[in-house]
């Protein structure tokens, strides 16, 4: 039984049962669906001349010593030189007394490992040991690896796992056997088992692809239906006409080109009495949010409500605050409101009242509007902002609390205007083609640790004009485990650095909103001239005085992400920064962040980000933050794949419009979880 607890499988005691807890790994199915987040496939064996320093690379060699206890050092080294044809290095083990017997001089083995440097002399440390039989054997194969936790290795997952296998697991297939013979796809379980115990690639790549194949369906099939109630819906909704001009009035700038084109497509549509749906797309800073604005002040001429949600409160808390001042400033009287998950229970009780009511007209949230209780007197408009940040149960829901309102969604994410078809079905495109005029292309540098004081200096620069920074790490707490920077130790940094000249604070997901308000205040108006900060603000974000960024472990970040993050300089008419640093400072890692550092163009760096990812580099890892939600498919990448389930869909509904037909009972159950699944 998948249902049955981890304690069930051989080999796993209450200890262990206890870490997997620690991970929410309760039954045997969790342990099935926690995928690995990459693969290891142990590479080619290289001739010790063309070593690269950081590069986990595996070698044949012939022993040139038996191997010896180093004295002097205060761990028990082991030590051994090795070589072949082409040159030599050192071969050292920490606590490893009984690998003497192994290490014998004139013995030839393959050692697989992470190459240094020290003193000239090249060295694999601890690296793993075969003969080359098993060493071509391994090559043949995939080793998974999965997230880890101390105490949970590889060895012991992939053991439980195929403890699992053995007992024939009974993995639900929601796909008829004809579908997936039609569409060359295996069976679910067998996909799974592809996924977890893959014999060879091409068994990864088929399991993967089903289940791809599977997500990008059922995308689909809810496009279509989509697309089917919204063609039957058109054409009668109460005519509004357009506002623009006054709108225009009260604005502190005037529209871009792009800006003007789309509020006049919206007048068009409205004044029509068509329903509106549009997908937005305008690169980071192409100024998106003045069209949520702009409908929300149109609905409510009309005493219509309007709901805009977003990814994250510190987002929420800015486009409220954004908008109030607009509307107080031309004395524009529309009651609006701040709805979020950390609001308090007085503030949330008179506002879902407001909304009930209809007192309330304009409301901005998080997730915090697709609550349960929560019910609008007359929705009739909604703007997603940052869509790809949400999925599609949460589109759904939210548009459930109107009766078919107008919808927009707002993303940065770089689509080929091919993808957005598939991805948005009917819903027309909007692009915001244009950035406001005055902008100046951001000044990118590639830096290495060592020249951090060098990128210090550089800022305290800018911040002696006046400006402000922002500095990112990834981590928000050190992690004695992995070398990456944390904003709690970062802090000392800054203290030495800037102490006495300028303030900074810091901001992270886990503060208090109260706290990240305040510290998000405290930096727009200029009080706090640095913020360090991790990835909350990647999203979003506006403070025009900032100029200048430094991402710490830039090679941790993809590229849209490191993108995104970048959009917050640039803001206004000033020359701004953006300094990438790189701790891994490999050959890949160089490459992929030179494509940010060459390049402003978001289109263009999903194209090469693409193109560099092979087939095999899957990014399962960061699945959360990944576009549009998806946990196996990736639409740049799986394109044709996109086509074929879009095609599948539109047949089925075609066949079965109501999905009556017994065979696609499986299909329907899984939709309608889908659906109505919490979020
Ligand atoms: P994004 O498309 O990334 O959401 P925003 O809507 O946050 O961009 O706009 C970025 C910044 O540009 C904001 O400070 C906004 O006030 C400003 N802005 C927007 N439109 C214009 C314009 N037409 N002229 C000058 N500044 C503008
Ligand atoms: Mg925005």
């Amino acid at each position: 039984m998948l249902q049955d607890a981890v304690e069930r499988i051989k080999g796993v005691g209450e200890k262990t049962a206890a870490l997997f807890h620690k991970m929410n790994i309760y039954t045997k199915e969790d342990l099935l669906e926690d995928f690995p987040i990459s693969y290891l496939q142990y590479p080619k064996l290289c001739p010790i001349s063309e070593a690269r320093e950081k590069e986990w690379m595996a070698f044949s060699l012939v022993l040139l010593e038996d191997a010896r206890v180093l004295r002097n050092t205060k761990l028990s080294m082991l030590q051994c030189s090795a070589a072949d044809e082409s040159g030599k290095l050192l071969i050292q083990y920490f606590h490893a007394s009984y690998l003497l017997k192994t290490l014998k001089k004139g013995r030839k083995l393959v050692f697989f490992g992470q190459v240094k440097s020290f003193r000239g002399h090249l060295i694999l440390q601890q690296p793993k040991i075969f003969s080359l039989e098993e060493y071509e054997e391994k090559r043949k194969s995939l080793e998974p690896i999965y997230s880890l936790r101390k105490g949970l290795g590889n060895a012991l997952r992939r053991k439980c796992i195929q403890e699992i296998f053995k007992e024939e697991p009974k993995i639900l297939e929601s796909f008829p056997r004809d579908f997936l013979e039609k569409e060359g796809l295996c069976n679910k379980k067998q996909a799974m088992e592809y996924l977890h115990l893959p014999k060879r690639e091409e068994e990864r790549q088929e399991g993967l692809k089903r289940l791809a194949f599977e997500e990008l369906f059922y995308y689909s099939l809810f496009l279509e239906k989509e697309e089917r109630d919204f063609l039957s819906l058109s054409g009668n909704e109460e005519k509004i006409p357009g506002k623009r001009e006054e709108f225009q009035k009260g604005l502190p700038f005037s529209l871009t080109k792009a800006q003007s084109e789309a509020l006049e497509e919206m007048d068009r549509v409205f004044s029509q009495g068509e329903r509106l749906l549009r997908f937005v797309q305008g690169d980071v800073g192409s100024g998106k949010t003045i069209l949520a604005f702009y409908v929300l002040f149109l609905m409510a001429s009309k005493g219509f409500q309007t709901a805009i949600m977003v990814p994250t409160e510190i987002l929420a808390q800015q486009h409220f605050q954004k908008l109030q001042k607009l509307l107080e400033e031309n004395q524009w009287e529309i009651p609006i409101a701040l709805l979020i998950g950390s609001s308090s229970k007085k503030e949330k009780e008179r506002i879902y009242q407001g909304l009930k009511e209809g007192s309330i007209l304009g409301v901005i949230g998080t997730q915090a509007l697709i609550q349960e209780g929560l019910a609008f007197s007359h929705l009739k408009m909604l703007v997603i902002d940052e869509q790809h940040r949400f999925g599609i149960q949460e589109r759904n829901r939210l548009e459930k609390k109107g009766e078919n309102p107008h919808c927009i969604y707002l993303s940065a994410t770089p689509i080929p205007r091919s993808l957005v078809k598939l991805l948005y079905g009917a819903v027309p495109y909007l692009l915001l083609s244009e950035k406001p005029a005055n902008r100046l292309p951001i000044k990118n540098a590639l830096f290495s640790p060592a020249d951090r004081e060098k990128a210090f200096s550089f800022i305290k620069k800018e911040l002696d004009k006046g400006r402000q920074a922002y500095i990112i790490c990834p981590l928000v707490e050190e992690n004695e485990n992995l070398s990456v920077e944390s904003v709690t130790a970062y802090q000392k940094n800054l203290k030495q650095y800037f102490g006495k000249d300028y303030s900074f604070a810091v901001l992270h997901g886990k503060m208090k909103a109260g706290e990240k308000e305040q510290v998000m205040q405290d930096f727009s108006s200029g009080k706090t001239r640095i913020l360090l900060s991790t990835t909350v603000v990647e999203v979003g974000v506006d403070v025009a005085n900032a100029t200048v960024m430094l991402i710490e472990n830039a090679e941790r970040f993809g590229l849209a992400q490191l993108h995104q993050l970048r959009g917050r300089v640039g803001r206004s008419e000033l020359q701004s920064y953006c300094i990438f640093m790189d701790h891994k400072e490999d050959e890949k890692s160089q490459k992929r962040l030179s494509i940010i550092r060459d390049s402003n163009d978001g289109f263009a760096i999903a194209k090469e980000d693409l193109a560099l990812r092979g087939p095999g580099d899957l990014f399962f890892g960061e699945r959360q933050s990944g576009p549009l939600q998806f946990r196996f498919a990736d639409p740049l990448r799986d394109e044709e794949l996109f086509f074929k389930a879009r095609e599948a869909a539109k047949t089925l509904l075609e066949e079965d419009a109501l999905l009556e037909r017994p065979e696609h009972q499986g299909i329907k159950e899984i939709f309608q979880s889908l659906l109505t699944e919490s979020a």
